[in-house]
């Protein structure tokens, strides 16, 4: 056996410094994409490949390009990996970012932190008949802000009011294939700030690894799509029904508890699916209920369930701030589709503002914002969602599966999640529970762990959750 360590990220500075005043060409992670494209075909080691690919990089982005391009072997680009700071974007962007799920991010918190009031005024707004009243009411906005923390409102409340416009930043690791359709999609996205993220990524990372990022031009596809989507059903198919309850389970797994026992019996033995599926429903509800205590028994709070619990689906239609789905985006297992901002849902006033006695004051700023919201959307109404605020809602479809469902009820039930997600999550847990009492015998928050495995058990799991 021989296991090497052929390559790691390292900080670009540091990079820099090492190679200060030479012309070397090795330095970059192309030689890796390329040495491994190779494994296939060439029966060399895998460090002669990439000593190889390192003393010829013309040929290895040759050969690169060739791969991904003519042979269309996509994946040899996700064994480079970069690093990106990204530094004053709006949230409205980086709900646009932080879509592309197969990349790492870590992004500055508008619950911890307190927001100095700096925001874009995008390039959609910028000389139109509208910026003045766009800045009006996003100077509004911050002032509101400022005095609610003032007066001791937590920053993640306080934050409510703030526009999609306000600046945040987040460190982002993205291998070059997922680069590749960021960069794309970006060239194609309706709003300047978008585009301009993608062209400088683009950019940035071309300079060091120019062959494994090629498909990058605005297409039809990603222009042209929604739009004629929208065109099509708009007026006949888009019946208006506004009104909508936050969280609706409109579809799931049908028998769930039974085909979780048989995936898990399918998992364990020799027998069919099919075999399994009509064992199971001989099987006595104890058994059933046995069978699943075991696959969970030696569970502890950090671990997940068995992979055997994504064969089970559940399809969410939901309605929650834009502030909660700041946070509800970033679970990547999940298949998260989401409409535009829509003001007619109304807003979210987080009840620590309504205890101050200022909910009139920020229902107001929230008409105010919806006045300049609708001018802006006369023209552009992609770009009128950066003046809408945290509070502001959407309707967001998500599919999840029962082993996705329970970390996000473990992470987003437990009582250091920020209260609106808090919510939601339990609503989504309870409903799972009513259609699928077995597959979700062990759900919840992480610090009541102790206490569901006890009631399920009799006794207490090995670890107990920090505090
Ligand atoms: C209390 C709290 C505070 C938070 N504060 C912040 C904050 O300040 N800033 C911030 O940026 N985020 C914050 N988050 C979000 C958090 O960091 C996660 O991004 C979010 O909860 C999604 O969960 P996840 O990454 O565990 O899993 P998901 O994306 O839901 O994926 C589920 C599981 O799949 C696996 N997985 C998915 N993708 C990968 C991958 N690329 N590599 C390896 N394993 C993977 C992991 O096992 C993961 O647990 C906070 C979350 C909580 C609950």
């Amino acid at each position: 056996m021989k296991v090497l360590l052929a390559g790691y990220n390292v900080d670009a500075d540091v990079l820099s410094e090492l190679t200060a005043g030479q012309n070397r060409q090795d330095v970059t992670p192309e030689t890796l994409s390329a040495s491994y494209a190779r494994i296939s075909r060439d029966p060399r080691p895998i460090d002669e490949l990439r000593r190889a690919a390192r003393a010829e990089v013309e040929k290895a982005r040759k050969s690169n390009s060739n791969i991904i391009f003519k042979m269309g072997h996509h994946s040899v680009a996700e064994h480079a990996v970069f690093n990106f700071d990204l530094i004053d974007i709006s949230r409205l962007a980086l709900e646009e970012i932080e879509k592309f799920r197969l990349c790492s991010y870590t992004e500055k918190s508008q619950r911890y932190q307190k927001l100095e009031g700096s925001f874009i005024t995008p390039e959609e707004v910028r000389g139109k008949g509208y910026e003045g009243r766009f800045k009006e009411i996003i100077e509004k906005q911050n002032k509101f802000y400022a005095e609610m923390v003032e007066k001791g409102i937590e920053p993640e409340d306080a934050r409510y009011i703030t526009p999609l416009c306000t600046l945040g930043q987040v460190g982002m690791t993205i291998n070059a294939r997922n680069l590749e359709l960021l960069v794309r999609r970006f060239a194609s996205s309706g709003l300047a700030e978008v585009r301009e993220i993608g062209k400088t990524m683009f950019d940035l990372a071309a300079n060091i690894a120019p062959s494994i990022i090629l498909f990058t031009a605005a297409n039809d596809f990603d222009q042209k799509t929604y739009p004629e989507l929208r065109a099509y059903f708009r007026g006949k198919w888009e019946r208006k029904r506004r009104v909508s309850r936050r969280t609706t389970l409109v579809d799931y797994t049908k028998n769930a508890d039974n085909k979780l026992v048989a995936a898990l019996l399918h998992a364990s033995s020799q027998i069919s699916y099919q075999n399994c599926l009509r064992t199971v429903k001989d099987m006595k509800k104890h058994e059933r209920e046995t069978a699943v205590m075991i696959a969970c028994r030696h569970m502890e709070f950090f671990d997940s369930t068995l992979r055997e619990f994504e064969h089970i689906g559940l399809t969410f239609d939901l309605v929650m701030s834009s502030g909660c789905f700041g946070q509800m985006k970033r679970h990547r297992i999940a298949t998260i589709t989401s409409q535009q901002y829509e003001p007619e849902l109304g807003v979210t006033i987080p009840p620590k503002i309504r205890g101050t006695g200022d909910e009139g004051r920020f229902k107001e700023i929230c008409k105010e914002t919806e006045n300049v919201y609708r001018e802006i959307a006369k023209t552009d109404q992609r770009a009128a969602e950066y003046v809408l605020t945290g509070a502001h809602k959407k309707r967001v479809l998500m599919t999840v599966n029962a082993r996705e469902l329970y970390h996000i009820s473990r992470l987003r039930e437990d009582p250091h999640a920020q209260w609106e997600i808090q919510e939601l999550s339990a609503e989504m847990t309870k409903v799972a529970k009513e259609v699928m009492p077995l597959t979700m015998m062990l759900i919840g928050g992480k610090d009541k762990y102790l206490e569901i495995y006890k009631k399920v058990y009799g006794e207490l799991p090995k670890v107990a959750p920090p505090k």
